[in-house]
């Protein structure tokens, strides 16, 4: 804790040298030697962001203002020389160095609930396995795997955060519509710096019945949603700074989905990688994964249409480590998300 507090001093002391410098104000080379921080510069735009773990400040050249974390404006005057050198006013860069440095009493973000979504349900029971088992016809239908894997999933997340929300989209052989499953997701009640993480399970069919392996999907970073942030939540109402804001949580929302997928695809190599193979990070705009407001991913378990893929699928073990690896992915993604 003090060791931060000198080092925020020590910031503080090199803006005032940088103030007193030629043109007063503080280059970003300057802000990215403190902080740490990387920068992604958008020359086409002239548009850059500063990040550090999950921190981010947002500006873009002759603007005075950025934007911290998405959600927040903080007053920033920032410059692209014809020298190319990109520079802040001194009181600003303070600012984003505030922000990519956040004092120990800041507040955390948190991840206040996670939403599973076990796929389709009652007449709708998603794509059907059929195989001649020793001599037996053996069917498995996505819906029941699905529910089952999900109430797994819910019960591991259930005793690792006891102070969190965990929702299952149904809890039985019930049919619920997409835009049902986004709706209840997107009620979910968060607080300012609270995330909702929203996971789709499903499983696989394929025409080819030697295709075998789990995947994980999010969303296109191409798809543009319009109406992520609530203008009087926020207390925005310049329909400008508003859509730029916009933008910018859906491209947060993108990285976070990205990150979460990562994490469960490895989180279910670990567990079942020795059976099945990982068919790897995919993206596409899936309807429940694109109309949730929120971090998304749509999970599939493995192929029905396989005759030892749906054998696996049938077993409560196999089942059972599915679950884990999704369950270990998920907190590994909230232990990084939270300890920024
Ligand atoms: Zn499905």
């Amino acid at each position: 804790m003090i060791k931060k507090a000198v080092f925020v001093l020590l910031l503080k002391l090199l803006i005032v040298a940088a103030a007193g410098a030629a043109d007063g104000r503080v280059s970003v080379e300057e802000i990215i030697a403190s902080s740490g921080a990387r920068l992604q510069w958008d020359a086409a735009r002239q548009k850059g962001t500063l990040w550090k773990g999950f921190a981010r400040v947002t500006f873009r050249a002759g603007r005075d203002y950025a934007v911290a974390d998405s959600r927040e404006i903080i007053a920033v005057s920032t410059a692209n020389g014809p020298d190319g050198r990109l520079t802040f006013d001194a009181a600003g860069a303070e600012q984003i160095l505030a922000r990519l440095l956040p004092d120990d009493g800041r507040q955390q973000r948190r991840i206040a609930a996670v939403f599973i979504d076990p796929g389709h349900g009652g007449r709708d029971p998603g794509t059907i396995g059929r195989h001649m088992n020793g001599g037996e016809l053996m069917e498995i239908q996505e819906k029941d795997i699905v529910l089952d894997v999900s109430h797994r999933v819910r019960d591991l997340l259930q005793v690792s955060f006891p102070d969190r929300e965990i929702v299952m989209s149904r809890e039985n052989d019930a049919y619920l519509t997409l835009e049902q499953r986004t709706d209840l997701a997107n009620a979910i009640e968060t607080g300012k710096n609270e995330s909702v993480l929203f996971v789709s399970i499903h499983a696989n069919a394929s025409l080819n019945s030697r295709a075998t392996g789990f995947e994980v999907w999010y969303l296109t970073p191409e798809f543009r949603r319009p109406d992520l942030l609530d203008p009087e939540r926020i207390g925005v109402s310049d329909i400008e700074v508003l859509s730029i804001l916009n933008t910018m949580r859906e491209e947060e929302i993108t990285i976070e989905s990205v990150l979460l997928a990562r994490s469960i695809l490895s989180g279910m190599y670990a567990e079942v990688g020795n059976h099945s193979p990982s068919r790897g990070l995919k993206k596409e705009a899936w309807y429940v994964v694109r109309e949730a407001r929120m971090p998304s991913v749509l999970v599939e378990l493995g192929f029905v249409t396989n005759r030892e893929e749906a054998r696996r699928l049938s077993d409560e073990h196999y089942l059972q480590r599915l679950a884990q690896g999704i369950y270990n992915g998920i907190v590994q993604f909230i232990a990084g998300f939270e300890d920024r």
